[in-house]
């Protein structure tokens, strides 16, 4: 049988265009998807406002965007383990498989991957094809929604990971957006660290409350106190927030963090960023950047999800504004409400849930 995918491309910063593809056969290996639920991440954003590095617009685009979300089988080859119809977490890295990051169970670090909406096609269609191996069935009694938060949560438990937090540890994370979130959730839930020793620190007071009843929010704008009382006492931070805020958020980790302390480096910078180096040397810190994350993460990330108490946790960054995609509109409209430096969503929390009919 012969498909037709209906596929919304960037193909210039605020601008998507529509492109059909026809799909003729599925091959060995592949399964024919069709994306039921996507969200918007911040990375993606850069694309869309035209803030990425001008050569990796240039190369980069057209594209489709998004890489958070769930899938329908609709189509298999006839040695697919999955049945038709079974709703799968796209994990959206396709590693390269042969060099020598992926040979050492670092498929994260792979510089030949193919990564969607970054140097690959992501959800913005109705059908695509991709390789069985890099979906997982969702659980029984994980829902759909929750369950398309798997990539994000998947990095947060990455970097967790990397940051070696161990109970007994000082922990505060920067930025309340949802990796912000997620990250605070994981080292209560996974690393065990009480509210009085789990920071989270933003400036809208809507998303770090989101955090209270397991961690400390910090208002960086007005919680001045809070902010001195932590001043080189944190043992392992997390820098969430990236952007424009980055100028500001790596001197406030630079001031938290004790003498010998760690930063694990997640978000994405807007052009260069001022580092107080002498202050880094003298206090002996660790900075280490965490990008993207593994199979096994995605793993655990849904067997996590499987809990009701962890799921409903989880659901409380989902935007409370949803979108309906039938066509670039649609797309154009979700995009410019969820920039959180210039949309609604500067003080709405939540990942903004996009469905494909
Ligand atoms: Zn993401
Ligand atoms: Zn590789």
């Amino acid at each position: 049988m012969e498909f037709v995918a209906k596929e919304f491309c960037l193909v210039e910063p605020f601008k998507f265009a529509l492109r059909e593809r026809v799909i003729e056969h599925v091959p060995k290996g592949f399964l024919l998807l069709k994306p039921i639920v996507a969200s918007i991440c911040g990375s993606e954003m850069l694309y869309f406002k035209g803030e990425k590095e001008p050569e990796k617009l240039k190369t980069r685009l057209p594209m489709c965007l998004l890489h958070e979300g769930v899938a329908e089988v609709v189509d298999a080859d006839e040695g697919a383990k999955v049945n038709i119809g079974t709703k799968v977490v796209v994990n959206p890295l396709i590693p390269c498989g042969e060099c020598y990051f992926c040979k050492g169970q670092l498929e994260n670090l792979c510089q030949n991957a193919k990564y969607m909406a970054a140097t690959a096609d992501g959800l913005a269609r109705t059908l695509f094809l991709y390789p069985e191996d890099r979906v997982l069935p969702i659980p029984d009694g994980v829902d759909l929604e929750v369950a398309t938060l798997t990539e994000p949560l998947s990095v947060a438990l990455n970097a967790f990971e990397e940051s070696g937090a161990r109970i007994g540890n000082s922990v505060a994370v920067i930025g309340d957006g949802p990796i912000g979130y997620l990250l605070t959730l994981v080292s209560s839930y996974i690393g065990n660290i009480p509210p009085t020793k789990l920071y989270l620190i933003g400036v809208a007071d809507e998303k770090l409350s989101l955090a209270r009843d397991f961690a400390s929010p910090i208002n960086s704008l007005k919680d001045y106190l809070m902010l001195n009382e932590i001043y080189e006492k944190i043992d392992i931070a997390f820098e969430a927030a990236g952007g424009r805020a980055h100028k500001i958020t790596i001197k406030e980790v630079v001031d938290i963090l004790r003498p010998g302390g760690k930063c694990i480096l997640l978000g994405i910078s807007m052009g260069e960023v001022p580092v107080e180096v002498n202050k880094i040397v003298n206090k002996g810190l660790i900075f280490k950047g965490s990008t993207r994350s593994r199979m096994s993460h995605y793993i655990k990330a849904l067997e996590l999800l499987k809990s009701t108490d962890f799921q409903s946790k989880v659901r409380r960054i989902i935007s409370m504004k949803r979108f309906i995609i039938n066509d670039i509109d649609d797309l154009t409209e979700a995009f410019k409400y969820a920039d959180t430096e210039e949309g609604e969503s500067r003080i709405k929390p939540g990942r903004v849930l996009l469905y494909f009919p």
